[in-house]
């Protein structure tokens, strides 16, 4: 019945989260307090792996001299609360945006606009208004028309519009397909070969001044390829413009750099800026100002989900452990077959059984994990691993279900970083239609 593969799946290594003497920590505080004060399910972060995980992403931006290579731009979509995108604000960090209400989010932390950039596949007018009036250092345009629009709308302000074209250079993420983001077929991006006569037609417009260039080619990519062939394709590009007398002043790499959540080896972040630095040394191009935007290789393994355990359910077929977060939760599971690590809280000496930890939503794709096998009662909390991107961010209210808590440990401190929402919010803002009489 325990499936030998999948008993094989080693637990990621995580900074900020330890086992002692068979307690999970996170910090310096056990997860079990943290669960009893503040409820479940609740998200906890370690102020410190998000702090080590920068601090290596940023080394491996300077050269052997110290000299700075690139710079980090937070891909706030994996995780926006304040605190995270404070704490990375603080260690030196710019921001990658991806709505009009991240780049709120970054204004009220006090970002600097010249560290923001704007991308988007879909953006309103009143957001690039937004991101205009702000001065943000890029607004990264995803076809034509956008670029229209831009111009239009700067003109109206008064304003010059800085921009990059996203290229969607054709390259294979290898990744799942709802991640992946550089092939033909996504939405995403100017088709490569249009991206010289996008750049030369917005040469020609009166508000616009071009900037950069950018790509993102996917998430959860756990090779360095597709990032060089990507690389490869968007320098060529950078050469010809040059010769047309198009300057680009920065290269941007977008981010989707892979994580460990099982058995996936995804690459050294020292060794993975390298070999793309160097190889824009080796072209000639070093004199651009070069960004990566990492979300999830920042936070995702900074986080857990703790749940409790409302029922073990047997069965012929399978055996359920029902817990008390559910899909709402943490939805990566249900949206792309997502494998979490999954932990008791507690080590306990019972007898151990192979279940599915599903929640309680009425949606058979309400799944945590399938086939762990797990010593467990009920009652006991679990620690659902490698939460820290991706999770709370896509939390809904699907079958009116308050959203988490969101803790951030530090040290032996923990800070409520987002309360949990009351019911009585959900629906607060919800009208009956007035009564009529017939
Ligand atoms: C989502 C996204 C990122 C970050 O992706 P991760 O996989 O979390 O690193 C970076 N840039 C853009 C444009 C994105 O849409």
């Amino acid at each position: 019945m325990i499936s030998p593969s999948k008993e094989a799946i080693p637990l990621p290594a995580l900074a900020g989260f330890t086992k002692r003497h068979g307690s999970w920590f996170a910090e310096e505080i056990p997860l079990a307090d943290l669960a009893k004060q503040f409820g479940t399910p609740l998200y906890v972060y370690s102020k410190n792996a998000l702090v080590q995980a920068f601090q290596a992403y940023d080394r491996a931006c300077l050269d052997a001299n110290g000299q700075r290579r690139a710079r980090i731009h937070y891909a706030m979509k994996a995780n926006s609360n304040l605190a995270v995108i404070d704490c990375l604000k603080n260690l030196g960090a710019g921001f990658d945006l991806v709505s009009g209400g991240e780049l709120a989010r970054a204004l009220s932390i006090g970002a600097d606009p010249s560290s923001l950039v704007f991308a988007g596949v879909g953006k309103s007018s009143s957001e690039i208004r937004q991101a205009l009036k702000a001065g943000v250092k890029s607004i990264n345009v995803e076809s034509t028309a956008e670029l229209q629009k831009i111009n239009r709308l700067a003109a109206e302000i008064g304003c010059r519009a800085p921009i990059s074209l996203r290229v969607n250079p054709d390259v294979d993420a290898q990744t799942h397909p709802y991640i992946s983001t550089g092939l033909r077929g996504n939405k995403f991006g100017i088709a490569y070969h249009e991206v010289l006569k996008t750049y030369r037609e917005a040469a020609l417009l009166s508000q616009i001044d071009i900037v950069g260039i950018d790509c993102h080619i996917g998430s959860q990519i756990t090779t360095t390829s597709p990032y060089l062939d990507a690389l490869d394709k968007v320098l060529d590009l950078i050469a010809q413009l040059k010769r047309e007398g198009i300057l680009i002043h920065h290269l941007d790499l977008g981010g989707g750099l892979g994580i460990t959540y099982g058995s996936e080896t995804p690459p050294d972040i020292t060794e993975f800026a390298n070999t793309l630095l160097n190889r824009i040394a080796e072209r000639g191009f070093s004199h651009l100002e070069v960004i990566f935007e990492p979300g999830r290789s920042l936070i995702g393994n900074a986080g857990v989900l703790v749940t409790q355990i409302e029922y073990l359910k047997p069965g012929a077929e399978k055996n359920f452990c029902i817990v008390d977060a559910g899909m709402n939760d943490l939805m990566r599971p249900a949206l792309y077959e997502a494998y979490h690590g999954i932990v008791p809280v507690q080590e306990k000496n019972v007898k151990p059984s192979v279940y599915d930890i599903v929640g309680p939503v009425c949606e058979s794709g309400d799944w945590l994990g399938k086939d762990r096998l797990l010593a467990v009662e009920e009652g006991d909390l679990l620690a659902v691993l490698s939460a820290g991107a991706y999770g709370f961010v896509m939390a809904s209210n699907y079958n009116t279900r308050p959203k988490p808590a969101e803790i951030m440990v530090d040290g032996k401190n923990a800070y409520v970083i987002r309360q949990r929402e009351k019911i009585t919010d959900l629906f607060a803002t919800e009208n009956t239609l007035p009564e009529r009489n017939t």
